[in-house]
């Protein structure tokens, strides 16, 4: 499968399995708007076809039923071990944010370097759309979130130390409209 043909089907993969799923906040985005995005801004970084693919594939592991065989089978081995690397323990789905992050950021000290460079764009995307719609969660659970973030892009920030500055900047931003929130 070539470059742009692997890509579009994992975006069509992606759209099906992420299908009636939307992001929080107010405006009903679909969810595939999410892995759309750090796929772009991984794009800037990486022309690798493979990592683009994961990039748009990386939450249907823990967040649809697509399976790790299928994606095998659609996607090759790369791509199925670079989703997997991006994809939480189902033993942490209750704990706390903040020990959910520190397990996520304790686990992406030992993956590759393009995981940890998809997981960084993951934290951008996510921190970019809070700063967009603040008032979808009070102001603790936001610190919180940075806070996690923060540790996980500080686990990430050798693979991609240019990404993780762009993080540093949004961040800043995120952290200015977090302390002007009431
Ligand atoms: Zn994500």
């Amino acid at each position: 499968m070539n470059g742009p043909v692997l890509i579009l089907r994992a975006a069509e993969l992606a759209a099906s399995a992420h299908a009636g799923q939307l992001r929080k906040g107010r405006g009903q985005v679909p969810y595939i708007n999410h892995p759309l995005a750090v796929a772009r801004i991984v794009s800037g970084f990486s022309r690798d076809a493979e990592v683009l693919a994961a990039s748009i594939l990386h939450d249907v592991l823990e967040d649809t039923d697509v399976s790790e065989s299928e994606l095998a089978d659609s996607f090759g081995a790369r791509v199925t071990a670079l989703v997997k690397e991006l994809t939480d323990d189902p033993a942490w789905a209750d704990l706390p944010l903040p020990e959910r992050k520190a397990r996520q950021a304790e686990k992406l000290g030992g993956t590759s370097a393009e995981a940890r460079m998809v997981k960084i764009a993951d934290q951008l995307a996510n921190i970019r759309d809070l700063t967009a719609e603040p008032e979808i969660w009070p102001r603790g659970r936001h610190e919180d979130y940075l806070a996690g973030a923060r540790a996980i892009v500080a686990a990430c920030r050798p693979a991609a130390p240019e990404l993780a500055r762009k993080f540093d900047d949004s961040a800043a931003r995120y952290a200015a409209v977090i302390a002007a929130m009431a």
